[in-house]
């Protein structure tokens, strides 16, 4: 099963490789994990990243976990 983020207003989705409680963790922190990511070395894992650049574009849309059809 995959999952990933769907903004609604905008009806555009990203599926990173990670499990669902993975993306549930990234989307209620995203706030803190922006902080963290301007300190780390060498780079955040690739699902991070991918959903971290999804958030950002949707920052204040409604953007949920969704389960890919
Ligand atoms: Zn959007």
């Amino acid at each position: 099963m995959q999952y990933g983020y769907h903004c609604e207003e905008c009806e555009e989705a990203v599926w990173p490789a990670a499990p669902r409680a993975e993306l549930q963790w990234l989307k209620d922190r995203a706030h803190v994990v922006r902080e963290v990511a301007k300190h780390v070395q060498g780079g955040l894992d690739t699902w991070i990243s991918e959903g971290m650049a999804f958030l950002e574009r949707h920052h204040g849309h409604s953007v949920f976990v969704t389960r890919r059809p």
